[in-house]
Parts: C-alpha cells; structure tokens; sequence
C-alpha cells in the first residue's frame, strides 16, 4: 500500500516547498494539487467542462503561478462539479507506489482522509505575505490583501473549505528557516514509519 502524505494550509503557508522536500527525501511521488485548479481557471471558458478535460500537459501552462492565476483558481474551486472532476486524477495519482506526497488545502480532509501523515502548514499573514511578495516581486501590501481575500474565500466555501483534519498535526512556519520546517517534516514522518 502506497504511503500517503496530504499537506494542507493557506497560500504562501510554506507547504509546497516541504511537500517537495518530503517527496526528495522519502522518494515518493509529488503532486501540487493547486496546479490544478490554476491551469482550469487558466483555461477560461467553462470550467466544469475544462476541470473534465484537463490535460498534463495543461499544468505546464506558463503563468499559472502568478497572483492573478491564484485568484481565478480560487474562484473555480468553489464550484463543486469543478472538484468533483479533479478527484480522480487525484486519487490516482496518491495510488503510485512507493508513496505520495499531495499539497492542497482538502487533502487530509478530503481527498485522502486516511492519509499515513497528515501536515496543517500555516504562517502568519505577515509572513506569508512577505514571501510572496519576495517570490512575484510584488507589493508586499497588495500580496497580503490578495492572500486575506483568497484564504477567506478558501475557508468559507461551502465544499471542501480549508480547514485542518482532525488529526492533522500543525506546523507554523512563521519563525522556521525552510531547512528547519522541512526538519520537523520529516521528523514527523520518520516518527510514523517507524511505528
Ligand atoms: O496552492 P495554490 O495557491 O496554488 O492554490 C490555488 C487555489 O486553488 C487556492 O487558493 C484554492 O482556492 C484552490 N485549491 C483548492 N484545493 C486544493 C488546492 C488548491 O481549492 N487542494
């Protein structure tokens, strides 16, 4: 059986940089479940129909990455037919032996809710803002307003809101360097596997 690893919280919280760290370190598949949402937003059109006919090569679209391309997949992801049709590709995904590692804001509640770990990354606002400001070279003021609005927007939608699993264990990163989140991560791992 696949090992899972689901790493949920808000934009900029610091949980893509540790799900790729994780999935470095344990050899384990990774998949940015944003990446999802971005590139259907992206698409334009209708979205229901575009979720449906996601394509990988759709991920690799060039600037899904960016702050605007972050808004308009929060948008999306509030249609419930939109998720229901990025399910699959997730489920399938998270069935690659040896293991997983999917960053989203509904894994551990969701998509994998008997995910072997389950990590709720967060980070002050401040502080998230800073980073994507630093990341997009952008105003650190407008960043923080965008990040507020789409984390509210995130965690009041009526499906899949973003929202810790109940067993989820919390990692604030507001104080950590990358190299010491990323050592609590795979601390937390460790502690599993070997049990
Ligand atoms: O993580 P990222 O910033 O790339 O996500 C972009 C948007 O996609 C989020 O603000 C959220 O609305 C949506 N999303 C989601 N569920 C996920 C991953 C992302 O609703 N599992």
């Amino acid at each position: 059986m696949p090992f899972i690893i689901a790493i949920d919280g808000p934009a900029a919280s610091g949980k893509g940089t540790i799900a790729r760290a994780l999935a470095r370190h344990f050899g384990f598949h990774h998949l940015d479940t944003g990446l999802l949402y971005r590139a259907t937003g992206a698409l334009g059109g209708d979205a229901v129909a575009a979720a449906r006919g996601l394509s990988p090569a759709d991920l690799q679209g060039e600037g899904l990455r960016s702050a605007e391309a972050g808004q308009a997949a929060s948008r999306i992801a509030a249609i419930p037919e939109v998720r229901a049709a990025l399910v699959e590709f997730q489920h399938r995904f998270a069935a690659q032996e040896p293991g997983a590692v999917l960053d989203g804001r509904d894994i551990g509640t969701v998509i994998c809710p008997d995910a072997a770990v389950k990590l709720y990354v967060v980070a002050s606002d401040e502080v998230r803002a800073e980073r994507r400001a630093a990341e997009l070279g952008a105003d650190p003021a407008e960043m923080l307003a965008q990040l507020r609005e789409r984390d509210l927007r995130d965690s009041q939608r009526a499906t899949a809101p973003l929202r810790p699993a109940d067993d989820a264990v919390v990692l604030d990163t507001s104080r950590l360097s990358i190299d010491e989140a990323v050592a609590r991560a795979i601390a937390e791992v460790a502690r599993v596997r070997g049990g």
